[in-house]
C-alpha cells in the first residue's frame, strides 16, 4: 500500500475530528473548515506517519511469531494476536478472558528482536495475569529483554508521548477499541 500526493478536505460541517482514507492511490485528509494551515500541516504529516504505521505493520503476521515464541517459551498459544491503530499510550496489551492480545502498531517499524520482547511479554499475562516475581521469572528469560526495554523507552522519549508496556490488564475488557480497523478509513482523531 503507498500513495502518491495527499489531499486535504476543508470541510464546515466537521466540528472536531480529522480523519484520512486511501483512494486510488491518493491520501485524503479531512479535516474541519477553521483549522489553520499550521495545524493543517501538522494533521497531515500526522495522518502521513499513521498510513505508514499501518503498512509497515500489515508485514509482519502477528499470530505466527506468537505461536512460534510461545512453543520456544512454553507459554500458551493465544486466540488472537492482532495490530491496533488506536493504542497510544501502551506498546501491547492481553486479556486474559479472551485470551487475546494487541499490539500498537507504533511497533510496525521496530526490529523483530524488539517487537519479541512485547509478544513475550503479553504471552506471559496468559500465565501470570499480574506483574508478580514469577511474571518477571518467565519474561526474563527473553535475552533481549533489557536492550528491548531501553529501545521502547528512547522511542517513547523521542515521540515525546509516554508509552509503556501495559498498565492494565482486564479492567477494561471488552469491544471498547474494536472500531478502529475498518478500511479504507484509517480512523478518526477526535481533537479534544
Ligand atoms: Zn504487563
Amino acid at each position: 500500500m503507498t500513495f502518491d500526493e495527499v489531499r486535504i478536505l476543508r470541510s464546515k460541517n466537521r466540528r472536531k475530528t480529522v480523519s484520512s482514507r486511501l483512494i486510488d492511490g491518493v491520501l485524503e485528509v479531512s479535516i474541519p473548515a477553521w483549522m489553520s494551515k499550521a495545524e493543517e500541516a501538522r494533521w497531515v504529516d500526522e495522518m502521513r506517519k499513521r498510513f505508514e504505521r499501518k503498512s509497515a505493520s500489515s508485514e509482519v503476521d502477528l499470530n505466527e511469531r506468537a505461536a512460534r515464541l510461545a512453543r520456544r517459551y512454553g507459554l500458551p498459544t493465544p486466540s488472537s494476536v492482532r495490530w491496533v491503530s488506536n493504542q497510544q499510550t501502551r506498546w501491547g496489551s492481553c486479556s486474559t478472558q479472551e485470551r487475546s492480545i494487541r499490539i500498537s502498531d507504533r511497533l510496525g517499524k521496530v526490529p523483530l528482536w524488539v517487537l519479541d520482547s512485547v509478544l513475550i511479554h503479553e504471552l506471559a499475562h496468559l500465565v501470570h495475569a499480574d506483574h508478580s516475581p514469577k511474571f518477571w521469572a518467565v519474561v526474563e528469560r527473553y535475552p533481549k529483554l533489557a536492550r528491548a526495554d531501553g529501545f521502547l523507552e528512547g522511542m517513547a522519549y523521542a515521540s515525546g508521548q509516554p508509552t509503556w508496556l501495559d498498565n492494565s490488564h482486564d479492567s477494561a475488557a471488552g469491544p471498547e477499541d474494536d472500531l478502529v480497523d475498518a478500511p479504507p478509513e484509517l480512523g478518526q482523531q477526535p481533537l479534544w
